[in-house]
């Protein structure tokens, strides 16, 4: 199978761009995916691949199947686009006011669409079924969850997964892998501290929850630099204060808001119950009543090294050893992806998307961000050598 010859036949290097400014041009956010959906099931019918769509709301699941039996490979590629009002100068700029695909998932349906079309087109030569995730709300209230939740692991039954995201940090043509912690788990705190209003001059008649908000936020720190070991890592940030109505008077109610963010399940278990003690305690001491949630949301995201060691040789052999960056250091930001690669072995990694031409490097989630739409075809051929490599395994 030559698939550098699929691709000059069939157009897909046209194709490709055809879908991602299409995709780009209307975008919709998280759940609301309705027309994307209908977009992706319109070229998979086109292709004949067969689909089932409906899954977590608005997510499509389609599978190709090889003429032998095999391992089952799943690829991922989110849908949701985000509240942000667009800067780009790009004549297929957003026509859904307030609506951007600012963080590349446009590139993301695009890549996994033409990959599902290029191994479709190979399915008499593979051994195996491959399956393509398009995936809902991975911006908000994690897609990835549901859709397992919905069965998309099963029938048949899911071995390996893949998934990636453009990154502007790198260059078109570099990719960038890492082994293990990649994307951290993220937790949100609600403290709410009920105490005892008095005024100001005479504090000694109430219970301050200024004051014992204070404590807190100080003590909480020292759960990441004395009980999280320096070599791992965690963040605990509060982000929101609100207490007290007047300068003289002792303020009754103060309520926190914040996240914790750590890199895998039990220092996430061990930070958080140390945060709650400390939280309590402090409250009792100073004589102050502690309401303290967490409400968990997305786990942390560990690459398989089995996995990873097969994305790390084909994108090698892609763009030789150059072009691989083996990244040191993972991130605290989330990705719902971590869903998937909790439940079977998985790799996500990295698709460098940045122009040196275009200027200066802008972040995603940035109204101007913009990727390099000739990134998008070396993430099919990435992904379609990850796939017969994995289907492939074992056999
Ligand atoms: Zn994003
Ligand atoms: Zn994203």
């Amino acid at each position: 199978m030559d698939v550098d010859k699929i691709i000059k036949k069939y157009k897909l290097d046209k194709e490709i761009i055809e879908i991602r400014r299409h995709i780009h041009q209307n975008p919709e956010l998280s759940e609301m995916e309705n027309e994307t959906a209908e977009y992706i099931c319109k070229k998979l019918d086109e292709w004949n691949i067969e689909y089932i769509k409906g899954v977590a709301d608005t997510g499509v699941v389609a599978t190709v199947r090889g003429d032998q039996p095999g391992n089952v490979v799943a690829l991922r590629g989110d849908m949701d686009a985000l509240p942000i009002d667009e800067e780009t100068n790009v004549d297929f700029a957003s026509i859904n006011k307030g609506i951007m695909h600012a963080c590349g998932h446009d590139s993301h349906v695009s890549i996994l669409l033409i990959t599902a079309r290029i191994m479709n087109l190979l399915k008499d030569e593979l051994k195996g079924n491959v399956k393509f995730f398009f995936q809902p709300a991975e911006e908000t209230i994690g897609g990835a969850a549901r859709m397992i939740k919905d069965g998309c692991m099963e029938n048949p039954k899911v071995d390996y997964v893949l998934g990636l995201h453009v990154d502007p940090a790198y260059d078109t043509g570099i990719v960038g892998i890492r082994y293990g912690k990649m994307y951290a788990a993220s937790d949100m705190i609600d403290l709410n501290i009920r105490g005892k209003s008095a005024h100001g001059a005479h504090p000694n008649e109430g219970i301050d929850t200024i004051a014992v908000a204070a404590n807190i936020i100080n003590t909480v720190q020292t759960v990441i630099s004395r009980n999280v070991s320096p070599l791992n890592s965690a963040v605990c940030t509060f982000g929101m204060i609100k207490g007290g109505t007047i300068r003289n008077q002792i303020a009754d109610n103060t309520r926190l808001e914040g996240i914790i963010r750590t890199l895998d399940q039990d220092t996430r278990l061990s930070v958080r119950e140390k945060i709650r003690t400390i939280c309590e305690n402090i409250g009792k001491a100073m004589g102050a009543q502690i309401e303290f949630n967490v409400t968990e949301s997305y786990s942390p995201l560990i690459n398989n090294d089995e996995v990873t060691r097969v994305a790390e040789k084909n994108a090698k052999h892609l763009v030789g050893e150059k072009g691989v960056v083996l990244e040191e250091y993972p991130d605290l930001s989330c990705e719902d992806f971590s869903y998937f690669a909790m439940n079977k072995p998985a790799c996500y990694f990295h698709l460098g998307c940045h122009n040196p031409q275009n200027g200066a490097r802008v972040d995603l989630h940035h109204p101007q961000f913009t990727i390099d739409e000739n990134c998008m075809m070396l993430g099919v051929k990435l992904q379609v050598e990850n796939v017969i490599s994995l289907l492939n395994k074992g056999a």
